[in-house]
């Protein structure tokens, strides 16, 4: 028996989603647990697009850990039949529209400036956006209700370890408490902690990838659905409103997302080159009004909106790239979202984090006296989330490269939607889940690698000639023939998907 008053098998740190859904399912297999939250909810958080692998994700942690509610989440429709109050956005899938510096937007009818990737049939069994301030929030409250011990605006300030147990002291509002566990998870979404408590170090060594964000969230943004009637643009052949999608604006120097919420507020950020020397000397207002100057219509949109009064500034981060040297320690081990980042386009970081949450519950459920086999998991845990990491890392990089110049980035852009179709059908085929986006597959490595390799080689010529990018294209669209289920560039689609979540 332990005497102290405050003793968990497991403690964790950050009370996002990651934190909250991994202190359930752990409550539901049999552990004693606690969240400890240096801020307070609601609070405003980035990162706000599901997928629906994420959706498939929520679905069997829902069934698994027998948290009936969550299944709502995982659908637009069931979302607003069972919680019309927590704000989230219809995301029936990706949206790209190519802007040209001083120009506004202007297509063909084989909409070369268009991309749409639908991935859902219909706006009630669509994806969401999840305005996080409200979901977490909603999170945060269900985890009292199970009874599982909340410290809020809580830092720790030490964690010792002694006879496999830690202690952890924190402090709130000056009012220093202690807690012990067995095992600490780190859900606190950067690798500040790790190093703090544990001396693990984090950095962008190694990446391809080199972006950074300005953002914010805006009210009352007019649709571009609306700009694009304005403009006499059809969207008939367009397979969902792009405003109910993950909108990009794919820009020379980046791109931005529109994310829309169902109470008039959007999601709006830039993420941008941070090897552009141009940005490196300006403030964060010079950087958002370069943009808005040299891109008319986005200029127009941002020039009706509101600042939401949450957060009710705009936001730049640093370079959004890093990865701590170590996912795990001895009586530790740190989420997906701690472990590392690459870049929010592609939207994977959410069903990246729910990912893990599987792996790590299942590991830790198999060991619940947390002896040595535990650490064989969480070994082959850390090694699965840095070979994820690398692989999204190469897919955002390669796009990076091709903003420029749309069908290039449309052709390679498909390299990420068959590593995502193939990870959807073994998940919907129950057959073993692997890695993330299928980074385990040696066949999709392989013309992932190659592809990227022909990308820099074409990326890096003076001039890139017609023939070169259908060349590029043609080579693309053979590589990943064998696993294409979704007709990923067919001519005859003209960069309109309607469907390409696997259906069974
Ligand atoms: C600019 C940007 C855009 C993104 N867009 C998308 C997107 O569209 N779709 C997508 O899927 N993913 C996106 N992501 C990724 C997404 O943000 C993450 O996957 C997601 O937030 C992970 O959730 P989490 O709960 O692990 O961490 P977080 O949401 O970061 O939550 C961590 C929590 O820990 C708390 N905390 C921090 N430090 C401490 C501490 N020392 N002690 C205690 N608590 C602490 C924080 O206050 C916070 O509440 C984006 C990321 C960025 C940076």
């Amino acid at each position: 028996m332990n005497s102290h008053p405050n003793h968990y098998d497991i403690v964790i740190a950050g009370a996002g989603f990651s934190g909250t859904i991994t202190a359930l399912a752990l409550q539901r297999s049999g552990f004693t647990v606690c969240v400890i939250e240096k801020g307070m909810h609601p609070r405003f958080a980035i990162g706000e697009s599901s997928t629906p692998i994420a959706d498939m994700i929520l679905r069997s942690l829902s069934a698994q850990y027998d948290l009936p509610w969550l299944y709502d989440f995982s659908r637009y429709g069931s979302w607003q039949q069972s919680h019309p109050e927590i704000v989230c956005g219809i995301k029936r899938g990706f949206s790209y529209f190519k802007h040209h510096p001083g120009k506004t937007f202007y297509t063909d009818a084989d909409h070369s400036n268009e991309l749409l990737v639908a991935a859902s049939v219909s706006d009630s069994m669509s994806d969401t956006n999840w305005l996080r301030a409200n979901f977490d929030g909603f999170l945060v409250n269900k985890i009292q209700q199970y009874g599982i011990d909340y410290f809020d605006n809580t830092g720790i300030i030490s964690a010792t370890r002694t006879n496999n147990q830690w202690l952890f002291k924190m402090s709130r509002q000056g009012t220093v408490s202690s807690a012990q566990a067995s095992f600490f998870i780190d859900a606190t979404g950067s690798g500040i902690l790790a190093d703090q408590l544990f001396g693990v170090q984090s950095s962008a060594a190694g990446f391809l990838t080199n972006s950074f964000a300005v953002f914010s969230h805006f009210d009352q943004l007019p649709r571009w659905s609306s700009l694009l009637e304005q403009k006499n643009i059809s969207s008939n052949d367009y397979p969902h409103d792009p405003d109910n999608s993950a909108l990009h604006h794919i820009l020379d120097e980046g791109w931005a997302w529109a994310l829309r919420f169902n109470n008039n507020r959007t999601s709006w950020g830039f993420a941008l080159n941070g090897e552009n020397p141009s940005f490196q000397k300006m403030t964060t207002a010079e950087i958002w009004n370069t943009i808005r100057n040299r891109y008319p219509d986005i200029d127009q949109i941002l020039s009706c909106g509101s600042l939401a009064q949450q957060p009710g500034r705009i936001i730049q981060s640093g370079r959004l790239q890093r990865k701590l040297d170590h996912g795990y320690g001895e009586g530790w081990l740190a989420m997906p979202h701690s472990i590392g980042f690459v870049d929010p386009l592609f939207s994977s970081g959410i069903a990246w984090s729910l990912a893990g949450i599987e792996r790590i519950v299942k590991a830790l459920s198999e060991n619940k006296g947390f002896g040595e086999p535990l650490y064989d998991q969480l070994q082959q845990y850390e090694y699965r989330c840095f070979e994820e990491l690398k692989l999204i890392d190469k897919l955002v990089a390669g796009c990076y490269k091709t903003m420029q110049n749309f069908p290039l980035f449309n052709a390679w852009s498909m390299m990420y939607f068959t590593c995502t179709i193939l990870y959807e059908q073994r998940r919907l085929n129950h057959q073993p889940v692997g890695y993330f986006l299928d980074a385990d597959n040696l066949d999709v490595q392989q013309i992932v690698h190659a592809t990227y390799n022909d990308l820099l080689k074409l990326t890096e010529q003076d001039t890139i000639s017609s023939k070169h990018i259908a060349q590029f294209t043609n080579t693309v669209r053979q590589r990943i023939a064998p696993f294409n289920t979704a007709g990923l560039l067919n001519p005859n689609s003209k960069n309109m998907y309607r469907h390409t979540v696997a259906v069974m």
